[in-house]
């Protein structure tokens, strides 16, 4: 009370962050839910961050801020994507305690209490896993079946089975991912770099209540799963350099046997038109699939180089601005 006096707003405990884009029929439904279920741990603020809509989202969002002084609203001057939202949300977060989740109810809110409570018990990140989904399809679930696999098997940081961006974390994590100035915004990878102690609670991810999802079924997926792969991992640029080694020591020792066989076994060869047309596509297909694995690296070096925002905020409505110090506002 007595910061309200000299013009500081109490810190809240709790920032939600929620990455936004043509969400009309979620936004109600979500802060019903998610309200509920917020009062039960503690002061809080919900931070939506639009990628520019094309349905009502943003009135209706503004609407509710009307309503509610603790929601406000980040809009981005063009689409800039999931993770960038996301991002642009954990930076400007100013809780204690931070939480990551979908608008589309296919996170419960219910489950906050329930991951705050986990982390009461001495962790600073708690992801939500996913024990069943919902509303997805046969392709999307087996390649997200592989995908995780295959990144934790080549990763250099975990990036946890089954999770999605839904989780939450304390300030010092939110601190430590400020720090990271990449641009991909792929937030698992993210924060299993930061590292600190991490636990989860599992949920049955469900269908999304209204609209449609806004990735491409199979290509989004793909898309995050590179980003997991590429920029968490040498791992492809070594396979390239070994699939390399192993095909040219396996030809060398093929001409050798060639040339032998030839001269000192004296043995006529037919003419191989065949054996060498697949030798030369398996080729140009093995050194193919390594510039693209070195295109992957290079573009993202290039992401990385060209030094851009990873987001540009066109409008910000009620985000809070002179607030109390850390740790001293504890409600
Ligand atoms: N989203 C976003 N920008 C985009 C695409 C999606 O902010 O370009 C938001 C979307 O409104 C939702 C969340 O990101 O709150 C997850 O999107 P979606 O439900 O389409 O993805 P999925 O559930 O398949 O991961
Ligand atoms: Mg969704």
């Amino acid at each position: 009370m007595d910061a309200h006096i000299f013009g500081v707003i109490p810190r809240p405990f709790i920032s939600v962050v929620v990455p936004v884009y043509n969400e009309e029929g979620n936004i109600r439904p979500f802060l019903r839910r998610i309200t509920q279920a917020l009062g039960k741990v503690g002061t809080y603020e919900i931070i939506f961050c639009l990628d520019p809509c094309s349905d009502r989202t943003e009135e209706v969002i503004e609407e509710e801020i009307k309503r509610n002084p603790s929601v406000g609203m980040l809009v981005f001057s063009r689409r800039f994507g999931q993770p960038a939202a996301t991002m642009a949300g954990i930076r400007r977060c100013n809780g204690e305690v931070c939480v990551v989740i979908d608008a589309d109810l296919q996170d419960p809110p219910e489950l906050i209490p329930v991951m705050y409570e986990k982390l009461q018990s001495g962790y600073d990140v708690v992801y939500a896993k996913r024990r069943s989904r919902k509303g997805e399809t046969m392709a999307k679930l087996i390649l997200s079946h592989i995908g995780y696999r295959v990144i934790n098997a080549v990763s250099d940081v975990e990036i946890p089975r089954d999770t999605g961006d839904f989780r939450m974390m304390t300030r010092r994590v939110v601190e430590e991912l400020k720090k990271l100035g990449e641009s991909h915004g792929f937030l698992r990878g993210l924060v299993g770099f930061v590292g600190f102690s991490h636990a989860s609670v599992e949920y049955d991810r469900r269908e999304r209540l209204s609209g449609s999802g806004h990735y491409n079924r199979f290509m989004g997926s793909l898309k995050i799963g590179l980003n997991g792969l590429v920029g968490f991992s040498n791992f492809l640029l070594s396979i390239s350099l070994i699939a390399g080694l192993v095909v040219a020591s396996a030809s060398f020792l093929l001409i050798i046997y060639i040339a032998v066989s030839k001269f000192y076994m004296k043995l006529a060869y037919p003419m191989g038109v065949p054996t060498i047309i697949s030798l030369i596509l398996f080729i140009g297909g093995v050194q193919l699939v390594s510039v693209g694995i070195l295109g992957e690296y290079i573009g993202r070096i290039y992401d990385e180089v060209k030094r851009r925002p990873k987001y540009i905020v066109d409008r910000e409505v009620n985000l809070k601005k002179k607030l109390s110090p850390l740790n001293k506002v504890r409600l």
